[in-house]
């Protein structure tokens, strides 16, 4: 009974991951049973890692060692334009193309606050913060082509243009509807540089 208590446990565990199932969360869990202790161990081990070592960049939200990432911290970025990002996994993908050389900003996801909610999260008010700093002359809004990333953009777009600040969106050569990270790079190259800027709302 016990062990069946410990096995439940972690497929419980496992269920909490992003798109996994309980059918899913079962074949990890019998998987993970089959490996060696060592296997395991390093798996265990990673996990903890992450959490004890890694922590999201005081400025920007990218995943770093440091208090501030080596892009924020780096002399050689164009440090007048932002880019923004829903999820730090993209930026690797970007970075990877060598296209981009100025800063960025990582929403953390999708998070235009709900209508009648006036409090956005916090990674929208620092971004705020940051841009009223001065310095800064063009934000490209590259959050995902999905309703809630496209009413995050329209969002921040709001909020940002009055500070007199040129906001612009990426192309989109990248199809609708899915995550900017599995655009491939041919795609996400274009989209940059087919960026518009947005009109002034009203
Ligand atoms: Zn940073």
């Amino acid at each position: 009974m016990k062990q069946q208590g410990i096995f439940d446990h972690l497929i419980d565990q496992l269920t909490a991951l992003p798109g996994v199932g309980r059918k899913s969360a079962q074949r990890l869990a019998f998987f993970i049973l089959k490996m060696t202790i060592s296997e395991a161990k390093k798996i265990g081990q990673a996990i903890i890692d992450v959490k004890d070592q890694l922590a999201f960049c005081q400025i920007c939200n990218n995943i770093t060692e440091y208090e501030i990432c080596t892009i924020c911290s780096s002399p050689k970025r164009d440090t007048q334009k932002v880019l923004i990002l829903e999820e730090p996994s993209t930026l690797h993908i970007i970075e990877q193309t060598g296209e981009y050389k100025g800063l960025y900003h990582i929403l953390l996801g999708a998070i235009a606050p709900l209508p009648g909610h006036k409090t956005a999260a916090p990674s929208i008010q620092n971004l705020i913060e940051r841009l009223k700093k001065g310095g800064i002359t063009e934000v490209i809004l590259a959050t995902n082509p999905t309703i809630e990333g496209e009413s995050t953009a329209i969002y921040l777009t709001r909020l940002i243009q009055p500070l007199g600040i040129k906001v612009s969106r990426i192309a989109f050569g990248i199809p609708v509807g899915i995550d900017i990270e599995y655009a491939d790079e041919v795609s996400l190259v274009k989209s940059l540089q087919g960026r518009r800027e947005i009109e002034k709302l009203s």
